[in-house]
Formats: structure tokens, C-alpha cells, sequence
């Protein structure tokens, strides 16, 4: 079908796009012998897995249903786990499905850390190398600031005894979101400063996610040195788990106004079939501004909008646009990098639909999934 055939609310995965992404990501691992994996957390729909699958080595997983999509839709790929606490219910299936652990603590390493080996997985523990390299208004994403749950200091490393640490295949940090190649030098810098007299006995190194390698002014030769550095200087194989660059700018969300509002001394409102709320939670949580395709930043072009959603919440808003015309009723509207943290992270909070999930190829589209009644009843 084509765009305008399209029911709205729905997202809309570019194929071509992504692939160009997986070819950014295939590159820096040919060049370098590194391995990439998916972080399914960011991007799980596993429709474009085959695909994903012909670049990268596999997936890793925040929990057992993510591991799970990995091994039913990957098949033969690497299937890595972390979680900040696994469950004894979920632990004899991760063990059957999954190749790598990442264990958060040292507790759990020695609780769970010796059945995990004789079950043949390679054994991680994350580290919290205690380097912010955040922007301060982003804390909720920062895994390095005071009291962290996530990853073991080198202090509490340095407490765990020798058999506990001879478990270990690898060490992992992940303490970076939508970052550049000089904040992952700064934090490698002092993960191997600390750790270095652990590291020739490693296997591997897991550089975590929020790598923005596919962005237009990522620094991929910077990334490339760091791998190397560890490749040549310690025989490290080394890990990243991207979730946001494998799917950057590849995905849209398609949404009709419904309604324009005129409010005297106030700045006119659309009011779209699309929610932040339930259907790009990013926007209010992150919070970031959604690129909208054929606009501008208020005042910038004729007409400007609030764009807000349809349910009760007076802070279901998307933010304010301007336009060269005047926004109609049952005009069409596509928000931008709609890939990313979406599908993943939508709800039915005010009984919403959800956005049904189509797949295009150059201009073609097709339906992928859609979602009725029933899904919003059968949770509840
Ligand atoms: C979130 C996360 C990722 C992926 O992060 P992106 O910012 O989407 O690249 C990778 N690894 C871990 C442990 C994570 O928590």
C-alpha cells in the first residue's frame, strides 16, 4: 500500500534506514573485529530481526522475555543477559536459552556466578567505573551518580574474594546514553586505569549502550582506537550493545489531527489521534522534542500549534511547531526517530489503541501489526 492508505495512529519502521545503520555498525566491526549486538530494550520488533541478524552478532536482553524474543527470533545468534537482580523462576530457562550473563552485583555473582558456568554461559559482571560524563538534567540516565544501583565499584570489587573474581570471563559497563566517542574515551580511561590488573585475565570487555554511532557527527575513528586499545593491549575481545543508534532516525509515527482549537491570547492547539503519554513516553520522561517532518520551532515559519494528545492528561503534550499553512482536520502529521524507545514503551493508559506497526521499503508499506480492543481488555 502506499502512505496514504496508512491507518493512524501507527508507526512505521524504514527498512533502507535501518539498513544503513547496520552497515555504519557492520563497518567499525570489520574494521576492528569488535562485536555488536542489539540492546532489544530500545527496539524489539522482531519483524526486522532476519535482518538485523544478516549485520550484527546477536542480541542482549534485560530480562528473560527479551532473552527469549532473542532465541526464538535470532536463532544461532549470541544471546547476552543482564539484569540488576535475576529471579531463581527465571534462572533454569535464561541458563537453557542464553550464552552470556551479566551478573550487577558481587552478591549475585557468588549466588548464581558457578551455575551459570557448569551451565557453559561466559560469565560478566558490570562495573561502575564512577565517571559521569552526563549532562546534569540527565540523571535519571545516569548509572555513575552517587548511590547507583547498577555495577560494582572498584572497592567492592577489590572485597570479593579470588575464587569469586576467577569466575569472571568478562567485565561490562554501560554508562553513556546518546553519548559521542570522547565520553567513551573518558570512562575507558578510567575503567582501565582501575581494572587493569584484572584485564589480560578477561576474555572480553562489554562497552554497553548509548553509543551514538550512527548520528552524523559521531566519531567512529575515536570508537575504533578505543576498541583497538584494548584489542592490542590486554587481548580483549570487546562487546557494545547499542540499542538507540541500530534504529536511529529509522522509524515514524503517522498521526491525523482531529481537532484545531483557537484560544483568545493563547497560542492555537492541534489536538492529534496520537498520545505522548501512551505512545511516545520519551518525550515526557526524557524529556526531548520530536522532529515533525515540513516544520519549524514556534514562530519560525507562518503558524505555530501546540500539539497535544487525546487523553485526560493536561500534560499530554508533544510540544509546539509551526508550519508554512494552517494545520486542517484529518490532515496527516509524521513525527520523526519514532523507532527508538517507542514500540517498546507504549500503553493503553485511558484505554488508547495502539499504534499499529507497518514496515516500508521505498515507498511501499506494509501492515505489520495491528492492535484492537482486546489488546487493551487482556491485561487488565
Ligand atoms: C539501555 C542499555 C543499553 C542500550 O542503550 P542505548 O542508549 O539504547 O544505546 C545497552 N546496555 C545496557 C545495559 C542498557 O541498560
Amino acid at each position: 500500500m502506499n502512505a496514504t492508505e496508512l491507518q493512524t495512529p501507527c508507526y512505521v519502521i524504514d527498512r533502507d534506514r535501518l539498513e544503513d545503520n547496520l552497515k555504519v555498525l557492520r563497518g567499525v566491526m570489520d574494521r576492528t573485529g569488535c562485536r555488536i549486538l542489539l540492546a532489544q530494550k530500545a527496539f524489539s520488533c522482531y519483524a526486522v530481526y532476519p535482518l538485523i541478524s544478516q549485520y550484527l552478532c546477536g542480541a542482549t536482553a534485560s530480562g528473560l522475555f527479551e532473552a527469549r524474543l532473542c532465541h526464538e527470533e535470532m536463532p544461532g545468534r549470541e544471546n547476552h543477559i543482564f539484569s540488576p537482580a535475576f529471579r531463581e523462576e527465571d534462572f533454569p530457562e535464561i541458563l537453557s536459552i542464553c550464552d552470556h550473563i551479566v551478573f550487577n552485583s558481587i552478591r549475585q555473582l557468588e549466588l548464581l556466578g558457578q551455575r551459570a558456568k557448569q551451565a557453559g554461559l561466559q560469565v560478566g559482571l558490570r562495573i561502575n567505573p564512577q565517571v559521569s560524563t552526563q549532562p546534569t538534567e540527565h540523571a535519571i540516565y545516569d548509572p555513575c551518580a552517587p548511590g547507583s544501583r547498577l555495577g560494582v565499584t572498584l572497592e567492592e570489587f577489590r572485597k570479593a574474594s579470588a575464587q569469586t573474581i576467577g569466575l569472571l570471563d568478562g567485565l561490562h559497563f554501560h554508562t553513556l546514553c546518546e553519548q559521542n566517542s570522547d565520553d567513551l574515551e573518558i570512562t575507558l580511561n578510567a575503567f582501565e586505569e582501575q581494572f587493569r590488573e584484572w584485564l589480560p585475565k578477561m576474555k572480553w570487555v562489554n562497552f554497553g549502550g548509548g553509543h551514538h554511532i550512527t548520528r552524523e557527527d559521531y566519531d567512529i575513528p575515536r570508537l575504533e582506537r578505543c576498541i583497538n586499545r584494548m584489542k592490542q593491549g590486554y587481548g580483549l575481545l570487546v562487546y557494545l550493545e547499542p540499542g538507540e543508534a541500530i534504529a536511529l532516525n529509522a522509524g515514524y509515527l503517522h498521526t491525523k489531527v482531529l481537532e484545531v482549537q483557537h484560544h483568545e491570547g493563547a497560542m492555537d492547539i492541534a489536538i492529534l489521534d496520537t498520545s505522548a503519554a501512551c505512545h511516545m513516553p520519551d518525550v515526557l520522561e526524557m524529556p526531548y522534542r520530536p522532529p515533525l517532518k515540513e516544520s519549524g520551532q514556534p514562530q519560525e515559519k507562518a503558524y505555530t500549534y501546540r500539539l497535544g494528545g487525546p487523553t485526560c492528561l493536561s500534560g499530554d503534550i508533544i510540544g509546539d511547531y509551526s508550519f508554512d499553512t494552517q494545520l486542517k482536520e484529518g490532515q496527516t502529521l509524521i513525527f520523526e526517530d519514532m523507532a527508538i524507545y517507542s514500540m517498546v514503551k507504549n500503553n493503553t493508559f485511558n484505554g488508547m489503541p495502539l499504534p499499529s506497526i507497518y514496515l516500508k521499503q521505498g515507498s511501499d508499506y506494509t501492515l505489520i501489526k495491528s492492535f484492537s480492543y482486546q489488546d487493551f481488555k487482556s491485561r487488565l
